[in-house]
């Protein structure tokens, strides 16, 4: 008898679920046997940086009040710059999400005057906000700090041209957003970051260049900073705290910019001395540690999804033999059951909250109602698995996380369970 075939339909995957599903699980050896190559060296790049720093287990006991001389927090510090290959780095769970990374970041590198140049279209939502694209209050705008940005060409190319042409005397610091977020265009590669930033240094040699990594870390053997970033910002609730920090975000570059975002984070004058870190140093080193298997759990997950779904005619983005640069997975559904269906599936497969019914409902910032899908030992962490999906044309689930990959896949298996008990595809 095949048990976990008995597992799965005791747990409501029909047999014909399964057995599709499987197939497709098969055809996926070779591209889940590079991803683990990726994997093993990133694995060996964090525990390099960790036994050159010499992490010791007195470094996880933690302080409280000011936090001076916080051994644990400087040597996490010097972990990461290290796995990152920067002079410094700044990784805090003061640093509340990764919006406040990025807003730390940005604030404390800018002076009245200076300009940000994207050279990849629109920001990510909260970041115009931050930056004062759309008006809100203590905003970058506030403080006369403008913004230009490019878009990218149709075919996803940066548009070298017009960025020549928009860089001038005011631009400081150019932002760069690796993953695509929850937009249309393509995720960026780092080699092609690394174009961009070669470029825009030819023209300007002392601007700044930022990198939104958001999603992207882990997912190749190289981050932006070994192509010329400046800086690289991140959330610790997404791949580099590998599901077990439990809040923070880190800064990683050089030793100017990183001082600047510490005076910036706390205050002038104090800088990276202050910030206790109250025991929490454990879950940020043993996350960086996880991190890069974690990474690796949720793109053969996103890479899954995107065979089923293409499988069953759906279009998905990136497709299902394309490259990876993030771990998120958009499916077209084009129908709002669709999505209902696909969500309640991944609630049900969750380890939390499995009972709960997602349905949509109106959230702050956003033009159209949202549905959500997440069971998460950390609230709010989309390396854990989870789907979210407004309701409006054309009706796609955006889906990402999974802390280990038959997670994802249980996810998967039950999403299409859902839409095929509500009878929404023949098939
Ligand atoms: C998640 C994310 C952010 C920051 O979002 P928070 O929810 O504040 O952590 C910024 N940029 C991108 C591309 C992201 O994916």
């Amino acid at each position: 008898m095949d048990n976990l075939r008995e597992y799965y339909i005791q747990l409501g995957v029909s047999p014909k679920v399964y057995d599709f599903c499987s197939e497709i699980e098969k055809s996926l050896e070779n591209r889940f046997k590079d991803i683990d190559t990726v994997t093993e060296l990133n694995q060996v790049k964090v525990i390099k940086a960790m036994q050159e720093c010499r992490f010791a287990e007195e470094h996880m006991n933690g302080t409280t009040g000011y936090g001076y001389n916080d051994a644990g927090r400087e040597v996490v510090e010097d972990i990461y710059a290290k796995v990152f290959k920067t002079e410094a780095s700044l990784v805090r769970q003061q640093i509340t999400c990764g919006t406040h990374a990025l807003a730390i970041a940005l604030g404390g590198n800018l002076r009245p005057g200076d300009e940000i140049l994207s050279p990849c279209g629109k920001v990510y939502d909260t970041l115009e906000g931050v930056i004062g694209v759309r008006e809100s209050k203590g905003s970058l705008a506030e403080f006369g700090i403008t913004f230009k940005k490019v878009d990218l060409l149709p075919n996803g190319d940066f548009d070298y041209e017009n960025i020549k042409k928009s860089i001038n005397e005011k631009t400081k610091l150019i932002e760069i957003q690796r993953s695509k977020g929850y937009d249309v265009r393509p995720t960026l590669s780092v080699k092609q970051i690394g174009d961009v930033i070669s470029f825009i240094k030819s023209i300007k040699p002392d601007v700044i260049c930022m990198v939104d990594n958001c999603y992207g870390e882990f997912v190749e053997v190289i981050e932006p900073s070994e192509v010329g970033a400046d800086m690289v910002v991140g959330s610790l609730i997404k791949n580099p705290g590998g599901g077990l920090a439990p809040i923070g975000g880190y800064i990683c570059g050089t030793k100017e910019c990183i001082d600047n975002c510490a005076y910036r984070l706390t205050s002038p004058g104090l800088g990276k001395e202050v910030g206790a870190s109250l025991g929490v140093t454990r879950n940020i080193a043993q996350g960086l540690f996880m991190a890069p298997t974690v990474t690796a759990a949720a793109l053969k997950g996103a890479i899954f999804a995107a065979n089923v779904y293409e499988k069953l005619g759906f279009k998905t983005v990136p497709n299902a033999t394309e490259d990876r640069h993030d771990i998120i997975q958009a499916v077209e559904f084009g129908k709002p059951e669709l999505i209902q269906a696909f969500c309640e599936g991944i609630q049900a497969a969750a380890p939390v909250d499995s009972f709960v019914t997602p349905v949509p409902w109106d959230m702050p910032g956003y033009d159209s109602q949202v549905i959500m899908a997440a069971g998460a030992f950390v609230s709010g962490a989309s390396i854990e698995l989870s789907a979210d999906a407004p309701m409006k044309e054309p009706y796609a689930v955006y889906f990402q996380g999974g802390l280990t990959y038959h997670h994802a896949k249980f996810g998967i298996m039950m999403s299409l369970q859902k839409i095929v008990e509500k009878e929404l595809i023949s098939w």
